[in-house]
């Protein structure tokens, strides 16, 4: 596999100091981006080429490209965050990496390699360091790799050329006022993947697959969707954006990866983390029955949802058609928020990365 390097083509004019300041005292989330961004295309019989470094910008695309019509797309997310000695760190960008090349297989797209991947996003995040958050608060700079079909023309087929890129976005704290538990939707009609299908590869199609539904949670004013496994209706996969875990006093339970979930770092990360903490930390199949049963006999003290954007989301309010549960009492847990800051001081820089997580720019 060729592994291009990345050409620096730096912006002659960055957005002032003051402007920039004033974006980071409110980034939101994704609504702002960096004055850079890296591209990287691939070519069949030619492999990786032309790595850039450039100025962000609209690309130009032909009406008849392939991503606009069979979405032969996929994506990552991952976060750099400021330490206190001023330094800038990625939280296991290889994990991302990984993903990326698994999603790739699964679109019938090239896989890019993992330290091109890695490359890309230090030399974004290298160029526009001034866009990481100060210390101290939740602030990161969110890095969104993606890449695209580009080939022209209407055959269905993999693309015979592809285009890579990373931007990134300056994220604002997911809980400005506080963590708050959000309220749930199970939702035991709509599904968000099938066996066999594309639910463990970061693709838009999920995405879009999940509008809807999501749509009929705000409806029943409930903030996120749970969806159920697509055969039974009955298995607990995830959220439309992130993994769940389950607190059993002692013990933490995740959704055994099915196929059709996306296996998501920060999952990934807590069982480590929840080990650390004297936790005995599983993934084993769960059920919506058992979920409320357990809920209501006591045994199931917390739940929460985790993912890059929000690190750790307690869990308050579970609605399904057949009844209505609340969490901890509809209030953070306990272990739910020792494990939020155990993982946020290993991504922040003020606890020891003894796993060896965090990628130094
Ligand atoms: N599930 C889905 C469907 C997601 O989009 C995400 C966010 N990437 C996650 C889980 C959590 O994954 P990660 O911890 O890697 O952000």
């Amino acid at each position: 596999m060729t592994t291009p390097t990345i050409e620096l083509k730096p912006s002659a004019h960055p957005l002032v100091d003051a402007e920039r300041e004033a974006i980071l005292a409110d980034p939101g989330f994704g609504r702002h981006f960096t004055d850079h961004m890296v591209t990287i295309k691939w070519t069949e019989g030619r492999g990786w080429h032309d790595g850039q470094l450039v100025p962000y910008a609209p690309i130009p695309i032909d009406p008849a490209t392939h991503v606009l019509h069979y979405a032969q797309e996929i994506f990552e997310g991952l976060k750099a965050y400021r330490r206190p000695d001023g330094s800038v760190a990625t939280f296991r960008p290889e994990k991302n990496a990984e993903r990326f090349q698994r999603s790739a297989r699964r679109l019938a797209m090239p896989e890019l390699p993992v330290e091109t991947f890695i490359a890309a996003c230090d030399a974004l995040v290298g160029q526009d360091k001034a866009w990481v958050p100060a210390h101290g608060g939740e602030e990161s700079l969110y890095l969104r790799p993606f890449m695209i079909a580009t080939e022209v023309g209407l055959g269905v087929k993999p693309a015979n050329e592809y285009l890579f890129l990373v931007i990134a976005s300056p994220a604002g704290a997911y809980f400005p006022g506080g963590v708050k538990p959000v309220s749930i939707w199970v939702s035991e009609d709509r599904v968000r993947a099938v066996p066999g299908g594309m639910g463990d590869a970061k693709t838009g199609g999920n995405y879009a697959a999940s509008l809807l539904a999501q749509a009929e949670a705000a409806a029943k004013g409930c903030d996120q969707v749970c969806y159920l496994d697509a055969v039974d209706h009955t298995w607990v996969e995830e959220l439309g954006g992130m993994n769940l875990y389950f607190v059993y006093g002692n013990k933490i339970v995740t959704p055994a990866l099915s196929g059709s979930i996306l296996e998501g770092v920060t999952r990934d990360s807590l069982l480590s983390v929840a080990r650390d903490l004297g936790y005995e930390a599983v993934e084993e199949r769960i059920s919506v029955e058992q979920w409320q049963r357990d809920t209501e006999n006591g045994t199931l003290t917390e739940v929460f949802a985790c993912g890059t954007a929000a690190v750790i989301t307690p869990v308050g309010t579970v609605k399904r058609a057949g009844g209505e549960w609340h969490q901890s009492g509809g209030e953070p847990g306990e272990v739910t928020l020792r494990l939020r800051r155990a993982l946020l001081d290993i991504q922040r820089g003020t606890a020891e990365d003894k796993h060896g997580w965090m990628h130094p720019l």
